[in-house]
């Protein structure tokens, strides 16, 4: 798996991503939207659970 990224036009602020995988994504404390934290690659685990689990598969993994 590799970069990760996340949509903010898609991404609600619901934080299940950061409940999930929290050294992977972080909440951004301007908008309210969940942001990736530095040089993130997706290596499984984790990652790809949050991306799964995101209601509106805001997750993108390239
Ligand atoms: S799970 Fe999806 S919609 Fe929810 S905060 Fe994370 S990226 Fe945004």
């Amino acid at each position: 798996m590799g970069k990760i990224s996340i949509d903010t036009d898609l991404c609600i602020g619901c934080g299940v991503c950061v409940d999930i995988c929290p050294e992977m994504f972080a909440m951004d404390g301007g908008d309210g939207k969940a942001v990736v934290k530095d040089n993130a690659a997706c290596t499984g685990g984790c990652c790809k659970e949050a991306a799964d689990s995101c209601p509106t598969e805001a997750i993108i993994i390239a």
